[in-house]
């Protein structure tokens, strides 16, 4: 019998391994994906290797927990480029209006070769003989003694505790538990945000970084879309270059070449002609991934029920643990918030 599963190897999933491993508590981590990382993913651009975050890129001196993650680890991160002409466009029809950033008190940060840097090194740390790809957890049911966890094909992992890091809403929307939960936490779990879930994220890849040329910054919000905000995505070395940002949601209805050439048409607009010569265009509608986002039942606020103090409370007997950013007392829906829960998860099950 294992002593401790968790569930999901995304970054807070991941800290907790981590913690036990530091600890020398032995724990298996079972993941859907067959990858690592969760909200988190660095891809290489086709053109020049450039690190494009489809997921989670900016943190700032306020995220403690993940800072110092980042420095035990030696993970180093630098401030993300926002020097020159802003753009701000607010009619498709009408030239983008021009403005100068005010030099950021709290700069952003950016992990040096992306945000699956830090996802490489914990799984440096934790081995990746004790963490299973390609395991998307069905069912949790109470057995004397602990918890029988079943995987999709039938495989059956007891262990005496588990941590769950699965986004409240989508474990109540697709893992079974025998017995049921009680409604009032099932409610409130189908009821909790999962941030960013809906989130199209895109990259444009370029041979040189035109736009600070001509004295922009890169950075451009519209509300004419279908971009919405842009940000300058040069890697630390400044040997690679992109633009990157987020759409509106809308477009992910939209297939990919379409999509690809409203954004392409949109950066000519704000930027001029040298954005149509581009390298590689990828982009990444999460409300696709059934492992990241799930349908709510009615309408629910961004943020919504993040860090509910009943996250704290173990279910199943004492047996399971909730955990992943959305449990989070701090930041939660952020990086942050995913390494300070993987620390509680850690400590909690440490105390049994
Ligand atoms: C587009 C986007 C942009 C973002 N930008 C930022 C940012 O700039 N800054 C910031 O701080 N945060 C950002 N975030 C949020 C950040 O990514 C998350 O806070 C963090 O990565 C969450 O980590 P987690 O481990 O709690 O959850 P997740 O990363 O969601 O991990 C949960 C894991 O569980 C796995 N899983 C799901 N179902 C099952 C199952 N049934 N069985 C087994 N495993 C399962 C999933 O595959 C996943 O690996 C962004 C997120 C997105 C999507």
């Amino acid at each position: 019998m294992n002593q401790i599963i968790i569930i999901g190897a995304g970054l807070s999933g991941l800290v907790t391994a981590y913690e036990l491993k530091k600890m020398g508590i032995p724990a298996l981590v079972l993941e859907a994906r067959s990858r690592y990382g969760g909200r988190i993913w660095t891809l290489k651009g086709e053109g020049r290797g450039t690190p494009l975050e489809m997921g989670a890129t900016w943190f700032g001196d306020k995220h403690q927990h993940l800072i110092g993650l980042l420095l035990e680890l030696g993970v180093r991160y630098f401030d993300q480029h926002s020097r020159g002409i802003a753009l701000l466009e607010s009619m498709s029809f009408a030239p983008a209006q021009r403005f100068e950033l005010p030099e950021s008190e709290e700069p952003y940060h950016r992990i040096l070769g992306g945000s699956s840097t830090l996802v490489k090194a914990l799984i440096g740390r934790i081995g990746e003989d004790n963490i299973r790809l390609g395991t998307p957890v069905e069912e949790i049911r109470e057995q004397p003694g602990g918890l029988l966890i079943t995987a999709r094909g039938g495989k059956e992992y007891p262990c005496r505790f588990a941590v769950s890091t699965l986004p409240p809403g989508l474990l109540a929307k697709t893992v079974r538990f025998t017995p049921a939960l009680p409604p009032e936490i099932l409610g409130l779990m189908a009821q909790t945000h999962t941030w960013m879930s809906e989130s199209v994220k895109f990259a444009v890849e370029y041979d040189k970084p035109f736009w600070r040329e001509h004295g922009f910054a890169g950075t451009a919000y519209s509300q004419a879309g279908p971009a919405t905000e842009i940000y300058d995505h040069t890697n630390f070395e400044e040997t690679a270059f992109a633009l990157k940002g987020f759409l509106s949601a809308g477009a992910a209805q939209l297939k990919e070449d379409d999509r690809r050439e409203m954004v392409l048409r949109q950066l000519v607009k704000l930027f001029g002609l040298e954005a149509a010569n581009y390298l590689s265009y990828i982009d990444w509608p999460w409300a696709l991934e059934p492992f990241t986002h799930h349908n709510y039942n009615g309408y629910i606020l961004p943020h919504q029920n993040s860090g509910h103090p009943a996250f704290s409370r173990p279910l199943m007997n004492g047996r399971l643990f909730l955990s992943g950013t959305e449990t989070s007392p701090e930041f939660g829906g952020y990086m942050d918030g995913a390494v300070l829960s993987g620390l509680l998860a850690a400590d909690r099950v440490a105390l049994l």
